[in-house]
């Protein structure tokens, strides 16, 4: 087990779009209004355990390679670490660690017994035969299994990685301890303990944000149109759900370029079409937009739902809409922040608007280990209760310290694990 010492970020990505600084910045704020001496906030902000393991793997052509992965364990004084594990090119070091401490702190604002972690696997996928990517996930699984458990650590799907990947995580860790252990791991298949409205967990948080933030704006969601970017697991499934809502779905994008109908999309239809071409390219309902100009389109409602670093200082000035619900992970930087906010464009930040997946695997894990497993209606009605109880929180505490709901949901968090930590007393 190698862990790291040094935590400061990486200096090769400029400061504004390093995920590190970007999560910094904001628990420094949080961490002011909540007036904690600099001892805590070291404590609060350095990752507890970060774990680099060597993954060799023999390829399908005979051949070795070795990849790298990580697991970092940010912090576990509310409970076992929760958080994804993603297999993609450009994993780093860097980046496992703010997703770590996200986690941490989105746990804490849903109010969820856990604490935050990330791990990640340096490969290209799809480059990969499943063969190998089983190879990878069980050699990855048995490096950092020492760390593992339903009590210490408990990893879930995040990009490029699945239910299946899941699956076989947990039954590379359930033959080393030589028992079935389904609470391990969750965003597992139902069969084998994952639970029901997992996959439209996240999605339907972002749907139910979306309807408690227009509330407080007095707008109705058939009264209000919305442009969405991603169609994949958050941005896909939160357009459907909007739409039943009443809300018109005028833009939807992916990787490849963005689709407008000012009229409103059929988004079952678009989705559908989607999985058929692979790309919404070619749909032939809506005019083709460039990614960066549907960002920019006039709309009430923006859902970004993709990647991280898409709304910045270069392009905050020009957006239009009058809400931003961030679906994805660290969608704006912490300048673009402060242009929107000047704008009066109010953000509900991803800690709590992307939170249902997490909330909903907190329920699987609580399923898994109780051996009880309860309907899709109860998953939603207890989802529904988290996400509103959460909103409402942020909310309050922005109004109280006069800021964004952002930073008001980095006090509600950082301001959570901080008195668990005082009340835990420093072990030494
Ligand atoms: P996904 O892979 O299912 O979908 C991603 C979508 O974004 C796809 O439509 C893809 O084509 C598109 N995309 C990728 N790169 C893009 C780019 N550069 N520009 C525009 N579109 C691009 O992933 P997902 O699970 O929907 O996750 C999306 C975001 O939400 C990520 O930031 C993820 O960390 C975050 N998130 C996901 C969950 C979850 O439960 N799935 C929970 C919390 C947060």
């Amino acid at each position: 087990m190698s862990t790291g010492t040094a935590v400061s970020p990486s200096m090769s990505i400029s400061k504004e779009f390093n995920p590190f600084e970007a999560m910094a910045e904001r628990f420094e704020l949080a961490s002011d209004h909540l007036k904690l001496d600099q001892g805590l906030r070291d404590v609060l902000r350095t990752p507890d355990r970060e774990l680099t393991v060597a993954i060799p793997i023999k390829m399908d052509n005979g051949t070795m390679r070795v990849f790298t992965g990580y697991r970092v364990q940010h912090n576990f004084s509310r409970g076992p670490c929760k958080g994804g594990i993603r297999f993609a090119p450009d994993v780093n070091l860097d980046e496992v660690r703010a997703l770590a401490a996200w986690m941490t702190w989105k746990c804490a604002v849903v109010d969820l017994p856990f604490g935050g972690g990330k791990g990640g696997v340096i490969c290209t996928p799809s480059e990969l035969s499943q063969g190998e990517l089983e190879r990878i996930t069980r050699r990855y699984t048995t490096g950092i299994l020492d760390i593992l458990g339903p009590d210490r650590d408990v990893p879930a799907p995040d990009v490029n990685t699945n239910e299946q990947t899941m699956a076989w995580l947990m039954d590379t860790y359930s033959m080393h301890v030589r028992r079935t252990t389904t609470a391990v791991v969750t965003g597992k298949p139902i069969a084998l303990g994952g639970s029901k409205g997992r996959a439209e967990a996240t999605g339907r948080g972002v749907m139910l944000i979306a309807r408690e933030a227009l509330k407080k704006m007095g707008l109705k969601p058939e009264k209000t149109s919305v442009v969405v970017q991603g169609s994949g697991n958050v941005g896909g499934i939160g357009a459907m759900l909007m739409q039943r809502q009443g809300h018109k779905i005028v833009s939807l994008s992916d990787m490849f370029g963005a689709i407008y109908n000012e009229k409103g999309l059929d988004v079952p239809e678009v989705l559908a079409y989607l999985k058929a071409n692979r790309k919404l390219t070619g749909y032939s309902k809506a005019g083709a937009i460039s990614a960066a100009e549907q960002l920019e389109l006039p709309c009430d409602v923006l859902v970004p739902a993709a990647v991280e670093n898409q709304i910045t200082s270069a392009n905050a000035e020009r957006i239009k809409a009058k809400l931003i619900i961030e679906g994805a992970n660290g969608p704006t930087t912490a300048n673009a922040d402060k242009i929107l906010e000047k704008k009066g464009i109010m953000v509900v930040p991803d800690i709590l608007a992307n939170a249902g997946g997490v909330t909903v695997s907190y329920f699987e894990w609580v399923q898994d280990r109780a051996g009880f497993f309860w309907t899709e209606e109860e998953v939603n009605t207890r989802l529904e209760r988290i996400m509103v109880d959460a909103f409402n929180a942020v909310e309050a505490t922005a109004a109280q310290y006069k800021t964004s709901l952002r930073i008001g949901a980095y006090i509600v968090a950082v301001g959570r694990v901080a008195e668990v930590y005082k009340l835990r007393g420093n072990y030494a």
